[in-house]
């Protein structure tokens, strides 16, 4: 299996309700590595770029808003299979199909409020990782 990276956001709705080491926590127990870490409040003009490929859906805007409505905190994750290993301790994107264990069945709110980002290709995890980290801010 190759060591890959993923980028990961912990959403307004979970560091509002103090939840950013209880994710942390998960992450961890299921083997990937936080190489880097930062808590940002996101701007709604990083907030569009990031979320670009959904501006024709209709929860754009609500969705741009959310994510600059309280700060956030940007990982990049490291570990084998990282990209799909993160999308399985995630959950599915409603917490109500997530299956027990994963981070969003345990802390999401709704399908808008779903406490967790993380990247679904090796492409979109590059991307997203230049989006907000520059080289020397990963350290492994
Ligand atoms: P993900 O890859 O599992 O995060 O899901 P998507 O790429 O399909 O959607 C991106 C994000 O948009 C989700 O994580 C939600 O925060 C939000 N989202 C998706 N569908 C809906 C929806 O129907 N309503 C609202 N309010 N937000 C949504």
């Amino acid at each position: 299996m190759a060591t890959e990276r993923t980028f990961s956001i912990i959403k307004p709705d979970a560091t509002r309700r103090n939840l950013t080491g209880a994710i942390n926590a998960v992450i961890e127990k299921a083997g990937l590595r936080i190489v880097a870490q930062r808590r940002i409040l996101m701007t709604q003009a990083e907030a569009k770029i990031f979320y670009a490929v959904h501006k024709e859906r209709p929860f754009y805007g609500e969705l741009v808003e959310m994510m600059s409505s309280a700060p956030v905190v940007v990982q990049v994750l490291e570990g084998d299979n990282a990209i799909a290993k993160y999308r399985e301790v995630m959950g599915a994107t409603n917490p109500a199909n997530a299956a027990e264990g994963t981070i969003r069945k345990s802390f999401a709110l709704s399908m808008g409020e779903n406490s967790v980002h993380g990247s679904d290709s090796p492409d979109n995890a590059a991307a997203e990782i230049a989006q907000f980290f520059c080289g020397n801010d990963i350290v492994g």
